[in-house]
């Protein structure tokens, strides 16, 4: 186990897997799953506390001035912000904390944590994120217009990120995101400790 904690950042745009790919990330690997809040009415299926935190419009401001968001956005015409509490707690106990938000909140994150990696998901093109909209048929057709508007825009900003995962088959993607995980524990900055006994300095 490496001395800190991480945030592990995931974006990409809407379709583009990131929902399923992140619920089989395992707390047995370490990782735990931020809740993100949002102003978004819930689609069917999706159960509050468990997708997200759903709230009023109010209820997002009140939380966002008393700076309650470790970054927060907007989205296609909704708020969506990251609760700091459990982020905080998750990352004292030295667990990789998954974040799934878009670009301009993982760029937020970046400026303000040296402790992150940011990956980027993506279908293998634009034709296959838009077919996967389409079928997925929560979104009016004018919603999945603006969605795709806004896929186009992320994609400008890939090259900020540390690394891509093309989400061809779900576990592969996983899988890809655990090796991501794993090696980058593996840096000596992340294992202070263990340089510091081995080069005894410290017993
Ligand atoms: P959706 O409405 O499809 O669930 O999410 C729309 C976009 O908002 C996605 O790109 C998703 O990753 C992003 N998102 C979800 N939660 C957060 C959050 O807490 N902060 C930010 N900045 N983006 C978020």
């Amino acid at each position: 186990m490496a001395d800190n904690g991480l945030l592990v950042i995931i974006s990409g745009p809407s379709g583009s897997g990131k929902g399923t790919v992140v619920k089989k990330l395992r707390p047995e690997n370490n990782f735990a799953l931020s809740i993100s809040m949002t102003t978004r009415k819930p689609r069917p299926g999706e159960i509050d506390g468990i997708d997200y935190f759903f709230c009023t419009p109010d209820e997002f401001k009140n939380i966002r001035d008393q700076n309650g968001f470790l970054e927060h956005a907007q989205f296609c015409g909704n708020f969506y912000g990251t609760p700091r509490f459990y982020v905080e707690e998750q990352i004292a106990k030295n667990k990789f904390v998954v974040l799934e938000i878009d670009v301009n909140g993982a760029l937020q994150v970046k400026e303000k944590f040296e402790n992150c990696i940011l990956i980027f998901l993506i279908p293998p093109t634009m034709k296959e994120l838009e077919n996967r909209l389409i079928l997925r048929n929560t979104e009016s057709p004018e919603t999945i217009e603006d969605r795709l508007y806004r896929a186009r825009e992320e994609v400008k900003l890939i090259d900020k990120y540390d690394y891509l995962i093309i989400n061809d088959e779900i576990d592969k993607a996983v899988e890809k995101i655990n090796m991501v995980v794993m090696a980058e524990n593996l840096r000596p900055s992340r294992n202070i400790s263990t340089v510091k006994k081995l080069n005894g300095s410290e017993k």
